[in-house]
């Protein structure tokens, strides 16, 4: 397919998504911004828990909806003063229907334990709320299609702070592409949230040394949402 033609399906499939969630205003987003994945500027919407997680589980507004076997909404509180934020569901967590369940997952939880916060107190998303086929990373369209849902999670639950795990999320969140061992170790604004970016369990699973710089990030956190820090 050509460029212009493909920037053309783009452009129709992101109105076709944004009509279905009600929204009517453009958006004034350039092109080599969606290209990238990036959306608009945040639109009106008054969706509820309950609306938000029927349209999820019932949504074919990207290819992936034809691979997956489940759709990964998120879990945990939905009071929580932190979020956590990843790229899109695993096998486990496809099959699951459940965010960060396999062995990165797990590991997931020991990081929300050693800062002293318990793993229902916090709220767990991906970017995507389905799988990429081999895991592969998520194409701009279908960022675009998805954005909406995290969005309208982010507006529901009003986090302090929100950590994105990885790479792939933080690049997608954040619209940049500086890579993720720049972004680390500081605070940016995502939508009035403040954004903390780390590395992901599954990299800390490779890379075992990176849990002390993991650790110094979610140390940072927990600054920011006054919870006591360990004694040196
Ligand atoms: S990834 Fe998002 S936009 Fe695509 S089908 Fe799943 S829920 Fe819908």
């Amino acid at each position: 397919m050509t460029a212009p033609a493909r920037k053309r399906k783009l452009l129709k499939q992101i109105a076709t998504t944004e009509k279905s969630f009600g929204v009517d205003a453009w958006p004034r987003t350039k092109w080599s911004e969606l290209e990238r994945g990036l959306d608009a500027p945040v639109k009106p919407d008054n969706r509820s828990w309950d609306e938000l997680e029927k349209q999820a589980k019932a949504c074919t507004q990207c290819r992936l909806a034809k691979t997956r076997t489940e759709v990964v909404f998120g879990s945990g509180s939905r009071t929580a003063q932190l979020m956590f934020v990843g790229e899109a569901p695993g096998a486990d967590e496809d099959e699951q229907g459940l965010p960060f369940v396999g062995r990165a997952g797990q590991l997931l939880t020991k990081i929300i334990e050693a800062m002293g916060i318990k793993r229902e107190d916090v709220y767990i998303a991906n970017c995507l709320k389905c799988r990429p086929p081999e895991n592969r990373p998520p194409q701009p369209d279908e960022i675009n299609a998805c954005n909406s849902f995290l969005l309208r999670q982010v507006a529901l639950i009003k986090p302090k702070v929100i950590c994105a795990l990885g790479k792939h999320a933080a690049q997608t969140l954040l619209r940049t592409e500086t890579p993720i061992g720049e972004l680390r170790g500081n605070f940016f604004d995502y939508h009035g949230v403040k954004l903390m970016p780390t590395y992901h369990p599954a990299y800390l699973l490779r890379n075992p040394a990176e849990k002390a710089t993991v650790w110094k990030d979610c140390q940072l956190i927990m600054k920011e949402l006054g919870l006591p820090l360990p004694k040196k």
